[in-house]
């Protein structure tokens, strides 16, 4: 018997087929996209802290991974002889079918979000608290944005194989491509030239869908993007002030000076598990002044600024933000008032930048204040290019942080930290991931800042820079403050410890 060639290409005009074709075509986008939203909150589900959530969410997850898809349609498709009601929609193969591969697919999405979801480093996260937002707004500008894009290379995967199960629901009878073939094979015993046919429609569906993914796959990723500098007629250019936005931060960050002192951290305790790593530490910052803490590592530096904005809780201890409470023992939520009043007035730069990759270095900075609604989008703008042209990375506005090198990097961390407008600024080893080449720059930036008065508590290793701009040092030794004074005293100080740490350093 000779292969019929002519029968199989008359099948692909076949207009039977074309119609199953969309069939499956809308059945498997419905799937996908269903998924993707059910599949968002299962995962969130399993990552929650409440343990029934979490709980419920895995059994889905391993029950739906376990049933066998033709087994869960045949289910679906006949559950209305015990339940008659919902006939009015499973009697339908076509939703019968939508609802059994979306119950069975979204579990499997799932676990496809949470390798997004968790490979965003906890610096991302801390990044968005130091700014003053809260989970929810954290979750939507900076997580799901980058779990997506990580995870959509597996979700077209997803995708192909939905489209190759589609084939399943012709078992309840839904004219899909393989359920046109079978009829016409039953008929004509043409087997091999109509299922060569059945293989040209999904392989066309794959194809064609399997380009758009990553055509918008290619589209989202920022590290395809041409880096491109801000030329003169550029319309950011245009904005009113812009041309004299490299005046003084001082006339544009003007806190309020209420109380005393800035800030005032009293009695500081902070133990992981049985480990006492902060054994009472005060601090009081007067307005305007600019403190480094020095100390060898280990010593609690990093712990104690981090306490200060709340990325730490405290297990005793209280913390006074412009003469107002802020922090206290260990009362710390984000729904506390005193917390939430206040935090956005604490800025904060990190050692490793954690800038938002996905964003590009304008929309870094203009995050949190359009966040807060700070003043208008471009109000907001125009302080964002005056806190990048303070530090010198007004040009760079449009490109995407991997553009950058680090020092860059951490000019534009210190500009969205400005662009909040803060009464303080912390700094957690701002040059120690940089290259030595680099330090410079940054230092140079925050010194500026240190004479127009900015009040700063800058945690460094940099010891000719920390006893130049500071106003007092203090030296931190396990946990407590050995020496705290003006960097004069200090220098000309009989302490043993602190000779030792400065001879070493
Ligand atoms: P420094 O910044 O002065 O080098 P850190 O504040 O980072 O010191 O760390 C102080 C001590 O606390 C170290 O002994 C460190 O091992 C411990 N520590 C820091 N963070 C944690 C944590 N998340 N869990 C447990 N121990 C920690
Ligand atoms: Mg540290």
């Amino acid at each position: 018997m000779e292969f019929d060639w002519t029968y199989t290409l008359g099948l692909l005009l076949n207009k039977n087929f074309w119609m199953a074709t969309w069939t499956v075509i809308e059945l498997s986008i419905l799937v996908w996209l269903i998924g993707i939203l059910l599949g968002f909150v299962l995962a969130f589900a399993k990552q929650s802290s409440f343990k029934p959530l979490a709980w419920m969410s895995g059994t889905y997850i391993w029950f739906f991974r376990s049933l066998p898809l033709l087994v869960l349609l045949v289910f679906v498709y006949n559950l209305p002889q015990i339940f008659p009601a919902s006939s009015v929609v499973l009697a339908s193969p076509f939703l019968a079918g939508l609802i059994a591969m979306t119950l069975s697919e979204a579990a499997y999405i799932a676990e496809i979000h949470r390798g997004g979801l968790t490979s965003i480093t906890k610096g991302q996260i801390e990044a968005g608290k130091a700014l003053g937002m809260k989970s929810l707004g954290i979750q939507r500008f900076i997580v799901i944005p980058q779990a997506f894009r990580v995870a959509l290379p597996s979700l077209a995967n997803e995708y192909v194989s939905i489209v190759k199960l589609t084939s399943l629901v012709s078992v309840i009878s839904l004219t899909e491509i393989l359920l046109v073939g079978q009829r016409l094979y039953t008929q004509n015993f043409l087997v091999l030239e109509t299922m060569l046919a059945v293989a040209f429609y999904y392989v066309l569906i794959v194809t064609v869908f399997g380009w758009l993914i990553q055509w918008f796959e290619h589209k989202i990723d920022v590290t395809n993007r041409k880096p491109g500098l801000l030329n003169e007629l550029d319309p950011l250019n245009k904005l009113p002030n812009i041309s004299n936005a490299s005046i003084s931060v001082r006339k544009i960050i003007v806190p309020e000076r209420q109380g005393e002192f800035a800030l005032e951290a009293i009695n500081i305790h902070k133990a992981y598990g049985d480990h006492e790593v902060l054994k009472g530490i005060d601090l009081k910052v007067r307005w305007g002044e600019v403190i480094s803490i020095i100390g060898p590592s280990g010593s609690g530096k990093t712990t104690f600024i981090r306490t200060l904005n709340g990325l730490e809780s405290l297990n005793r201890g209280t913390i006074n933000l412009l003469g107002q409470p802020f922090l206290k023992d260990d009362v710390l939520t984000e729904d506390s008032p005193e917390y939430k009043n206040q935090i956005v007035r604490v800025g904060m730069v990190f050692q490793s930048f954690n800038l938002f990759p996905h964003k590009t270095i304008l929309e870094n900075v203009m995050l949190a204040p359009n966040y807060h609604k700070m003043g208008s989008t471009l109000e907001n703008k125009v302080t964002a290019l005056a806190m990048l042209d303070k530090v010198g990375m007004k040009q760079h506005a449009y490109k995407y942080p991997h553009q950058l090198s680090g020092g860059q990097q951490q000019r534009v961390a210190i500009a969205r930290a400005l662009a909040m407008k803060p009464s303080i600024i912390l700094f957690d080893e701002p040059t120690s991931a940089l290259d030595p080449e680099l330090v410079n720059e940054v230092l140079k930036v925050i010194e500026e800042l240190a004479q127009e008065g900015l009040t700063m508590i800058i945690v460094t290793h940099e010891m000719s820079f920390a006893f130049k701009v500071s106003d007092r040092v203090m030296f931190m030794e396990n946990g407590h403050v050995v020496a705290e004074d003006t960097p004069e005293v200090l220098l000309n100080s009989s302490n043993e410890r602190l000779k030792q740490f400065m001879h070493k350093v």
